[in-house]
């Protein structure tokens, strides 16, 4: 069983389908707060997505990897996973609108959802490409951007590593936090501070987002004396922190003090159940990438193929070598 309908999820399918595994991907169904395809469904051009040297829009991407999926058997259900018991095997899960089903393994890529400011416009120029984001990474190159103001949301780390990657391609970048200091390492604010072309604008919080094919301004109230204003902008980009899909799971996966799923092991997939593996945005949160995803969907597929098998429940040969152990032993752990 896999949940969720990103890179990662695709991929591990992929995987596991090959593998003869007979994967099911539980896909979700579309909401006010996610589509199925997760993430990239909200970008324009994905151009550093390898293979595509002339890009590939975001959607374009997901349905190919989806036929992908497909294509080698995958079968593909469009609801959500409402609750899962992960305290007995084989493990429970209930989907929204079906009956419980059950698992032998489990892949956990239900993503993150970047948090948007929830003010006018803000999602609807970010759905259509109007220069509204939530991902410098992923749009901040794009010709839009080139050469214009843009701003960015947040006080955080992210939104100082935003800021410094589109000094790049914008002519001036400017901050928009709701306070008068910054809640980033120093180290990272003094990077910000110091650059040239970057300007924080202090105690503001964005109410709208002006623009009606692309975005033209934002207006702000000051956090102190409630004025309005606006700001002139040609892109902006919201850095105020990513929250992770794991509802659903009901704490029965250890998470990070952020609240990703704990992979213990580096360079494993491995959760804190014994036979659920979790892969992408959801155990990610330095990366965030499509194509860490898509890496973390093979690992999580190879690591359950092998999990089948040493349990006797797979049809692949056991693929355990002593180099890669199915179970880590002490002196492997000890490494
Ligand atoms: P974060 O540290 O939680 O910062 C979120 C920022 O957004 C805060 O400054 C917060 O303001 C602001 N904010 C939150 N909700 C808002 C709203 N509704 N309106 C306006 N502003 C809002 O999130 P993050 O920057 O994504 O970082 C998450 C974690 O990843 C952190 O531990 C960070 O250190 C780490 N990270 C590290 C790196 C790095 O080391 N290179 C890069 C990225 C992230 P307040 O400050 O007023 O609360």
């Amino acid at each position: 069983m896999i949940i969720g309908s990103g890179p990662s999820a695709w991929t591990a399918a992929v995987y596991a389908a090959r593998a003869n595994l007979r994967p099911i991907v539980y896909e979700g169904e579309p909401s006010r707060e996610m589509i199925p395809g997760g993430q990239l469904m909200y970008t324009t051009e994905v151009e550093n997505y390898p293979g595509f040297p002339g890009g590939v829009r975001g959607d374009e991407l997901m349905a190919k990897l989806r036929e992908q999926a497909v294509s080698f058997g995958t079968r593909i259900e469009q609801q959500n996973i409402a609750s899962v018991d992960l305290g007995r095997h084989p493990f429970r899960l209930k989907p929204n609108y079906t009956e419980e089903i059950e698992a032998l393994t489990v892949i956990v890529a239900s993503g993150a959802r970047a948090n948007w400011l929830g003010v006018p416009n803000e999602e609807r120029l970010a759905q259509m490409g109007g220069g509204v984001s939530a991902c410098a990474v992923c749009d901040g190159a794009l010709p839009a951007f080139r050469n214009k103001v843009v701003a960015v949301v947040g006080g955080g780390d992210s939104a100082m590593e935003e800021s410094l990657y589109l000094t790049k391609f914008a002519s001036e970048v400017r901050i928009i936090h709701r306070r008068d200091s910054f809640r980033a390492s120093k180290i990272m604010a003094d990077r910000v501070l110091n650059h040239p072309k970057i300007k924080p604008v202090w105690n503001s919080q964005v109410s709208e987002v002006l623009g009606y094919d692309a975005i033209t301004a934002v207006r702000l109230e000051n956090t102190v004396t409630h004025e309005m204003s606006e700001l002139e902008v040609g892109g902006l980009f919201i850095a105020i922190g990513h929250t992770p899909n794991t509802a659903f799971l009901g704490g029965q996966l250890e998470l990070t003090p952020h609240g990703y799923i704990k992979t213990p092991k580096a360079w494993r997939t491995a959760t804190s159940v014994d036979g659920v593996f979790a892969a992408g945005d959801v155990m990610d949160d330095y990366y965030r990438q499509a194509i860490t995803a898509a890496g973390t969907g093979c690992m999580a597929a190879l690591e359950a193929e092998r999990w089948l098998a040493h349990h006797g429940l797979g049809e692949s040969p056991v693929l355990e070598t002593a180099e890669a152990p199915v179970r880590l032993t002490a002196e492997w752990e000890a490494q």
